[in-house]
């Protein structure tokens, strides 16, 4: 039998407070913007949030939440192998990619959307979809990035499947064509897909280099987007 979040809250309360009569629980998973999770004592009932970004964490990795958290509730000494486990799992490649990628979406207001103010990124998609990949791949979510970043210009993020583009390139100024090149790679992406392995986030093999090549007007763009 899996433990519910509430039991094992229970269990490593009692845990840490052997005597007490149980006190009355409210836990859940929350929607934060990012990895947090909370408790507070008011009334006599425990209210714990627990971020839906650990909703799929193993068993060990919950317990260890809700040791710290109780600990912490109570002013007891947090049991080191629990804050490490806690700290392994979120500092694991794939939940800090999924966080970043959560904070851009649901942690501001706007909302993501494939239409910008010049260009719609799922009509490009379509597009570049027919002229160079047959309409094979299947359309991603497509958005625009929420904020004008030019450190990251665009990512295919394999995990929500989704391709952000920076909004700096929802701009009449940037011809259609560079932001094709920038969308293409990211399908090329998406076509190519390789294991995350560390921090590298982009590995253009061989296969992918090689048809990269075939877009029409490449270096024209590469030297467009240098300048933007
Ligand atoms: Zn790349």
């Amino acid at each position: 039998m899996i433990p519910t979040l509430l039991e094992i809250f229970q269990q490593e309360y009692r845990e840490l407070r052997p005597r007490p009569p149980l006190p009355e629980f409210h836990v859940e998973f929350y929607r934060f913007a990012n990895v947090n999770n909370t408790i507070r004592l008011r009334d006599g009932r425990i209210l714990a949030r627990v971020s839906d970004l650990l909703e799929t964490a193993p068993e060990p990795v919950l317990r260890a939440i809700a040791h710290i958290l109780v600990a912490k509730l109570y002013r007891k000494p947090i049991a080191p192998g629990q804050a490490a486990r806690y700290r392994q799992y979120v500092a694991s490649h794939h939940l800090s990619a999924k966080v970043h990628l959560i904070r851009q979406m649901r942690g501001r207001k706007r909302i993501a959307s494939p239409q910008g103010e010049v260009y719609n990124l799922e009509d490009i998609f379509d597009e570049l979809n027919r002229r160079f990949f047959h309409g094979l791949l299947g359309r991603p979510l497509m958005t625009w990035s929420q904020d004008h970043a030019r450190n990251n210009l665009g990512h295919f993020d394999p995990a929500h499947n989704t391709i952000v583009v920076s909004r700096i390139f929802d701009r009449k100024n940037v011809p259609r064509f560079v932001l094709e090149y920038l969308v293409y790679h990211e399908m090329l992406h998406l076509k190519y897909p390789v294991k995350l392995r560390g921090m590298r986030r982009c590995v253009h093999g061989a296969e992918f280099q090689a048809e990269e090549k075939l877009f029409p007007r490449l270096e024209q763009a590469k030297q467009i987007l240098k300048k933007l």
